[in-house]
């Protein structure tokens, strides 16, 4: 059968490769220092990349490590957090926030989120708190910031760290009410991110980093980072095999100069959606905080009137990508089964995760390609 959509290039999500071939003549070179000096594990691309990315986040440590969930992993050991303790996570989130968790022997505790921000709020947090609860693990979901200033407010009134999973949000800012502006990721005690290829800032495999500004944490990140040890050959705590190699650190030098026009990029896309979309009332556009910025690692629409699923079929026949992120609460993975009682519902996760949907948002989006999206979605008739 013949069918008119073959001729019809498919539209992704991310352009990886479009990307590379802007930035090849800068990428290409720095990759060939790492073969022609063949020093591929730490040393000094991978030491001038971790200083490089401390100057950009206004922060005073940076780890470099081997993924974004390790970071996750090694936060919570560096905070020296036992068996039984209970970290308190979004139930609407990747799974790789709460599986570092139960991987240590500690309790995720999965709470509800902000309908609009789709980030946990302090009052959340707050009904979940037990006197086994050690930390805290805000998302900020999407690429813009959870409610930092009462979660921290919050926190240390009670006591309990915060660890914020900056895997999607790495270049936005927060403005504190008391004028600073300060990098998210770097507001709690430690923050962790990922470069895994399609985040807003990607490598060429995987990699990831934690941020904090107490030297003692940084100690014992680095040393849990690099299997425990203090000096070669010797190990004063069991850590583990976390670590960037100089390819992806030559990488990723180069991508954070361009970092801030990632997210000018991705903030046109999103603008453009914006007012495409606003009208539309079956659907509701992102909604944007006013603390802090917002770097667009995902355009993610909410349809309404039970229309999500219907509306994928179209946007398939349309050769227009679009996924769903998430499409189940993390209490609902078998995985987790065991750290929830079945009979109980987060409502607000439960509704988002039958309503959302992202759409192809990237730095090498062309205008002729926004508007196939759009018309994509807008020809969508209830
Ligand atoms: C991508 C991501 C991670 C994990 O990062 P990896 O580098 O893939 O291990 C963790 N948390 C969130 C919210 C993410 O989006």
């Amino acid at each position: 059968m013949s069918n008119h959509l073959s001729t019809i290039a498919k539209i992704p999500m991310v352009d990886l490769v479009s990307q590379y071939q802007r930035l090849r003549s800068e990428i290409d070179p720095a990759i060939q220092e790492v073969l022609d000096t063949a020093h591929y594990i730490k040393g000094p691309i991978v030491s001038a990349f971790e200083q490089e990315l401390a100057s950009y986040m206004n922060c005073k440590h940076v780890i470099a490590c081997a993924n974004g969930t390790d970071a996750l992993q090694i936060a919570l050991m560096a905070l020296g957090l036992k068996p039984g303790d209970e970290v308190i996570v979004p139930a609407f989130t990747y799974v790789a926030t709460a599986e570092v968790i139960a991987l240590l022997g500690l309790t995720p505790v999965m709470v509800d989120v902000d309908p609009n921000d789709f980030c946990v709020r302090a009052e959340h947090i707050e009904s979940a708190i037990t006197d086994k609860t050690k930390a805290i693990v805000p998302v900020h979901l999407f690429g813009q910031g959870s409610e930092m200033e009462a979660i921290l407010a919050l926190a240390k009134e009670k006591g309990i760290y915060i660890v914020e999973d900056n895997a999607q949000a790495i270049g936005a800012e927060f403005y504190l009410s008391d004028g600073s502006v300060k990098k998210l990721g770097t507001i709690g005690d430690i923050g962790t991110t990922s470069f895994f290829p399609s985040k807003n800032l990607g490598c060429f495999g995987d990699g990831g980093a934690l941020f904090t500004n107490d030297d003692d944490l940084a100690e014992k990140i680095r040393m849990i980072a690099n299997h425990g040890q203090s000096k070669t050959y010797y190990h004063d705590v069991v850590g583990c095999n976390s670590r960037l190699d100089a390819v992806q650190a030559a990488v990723l030098r180069v991508k954070l100069r361009h970092l801030d026009d990632f997210a000018a990029r991705r903030q046109a896309v999103a603008d453009y959606y914006d007012q495409a979309f606003e009208s539309v009332e079956w659907l509701d556009i992102p909604y944007r905080n006013a603390d802090s910025s917002h770097v667009f690692h995902q355009y993610t629409l909410k349809i309404k009137n039970g229309k999500r699923d219907t509306l994928r079929i179209q946007l398939k026949e349309e050769a227009i990508a679009h996924n769903v992120y998430y499409p189940v609460p993390l209490y609902k993975q078998k995985a987790f089964a065991g750290y929830w009682d079945a009979e109980k519902k987060l409502r607000t996760t439960e509704a988002l995760c039958d309503m959302v949907l992202s759409l192809p948002i990237h730095t090498e989006m062309r205008a002729e390609v926004m508007e196939r999206v759009v018309e994509g979605v807008k020809k969508f008739r209830i």
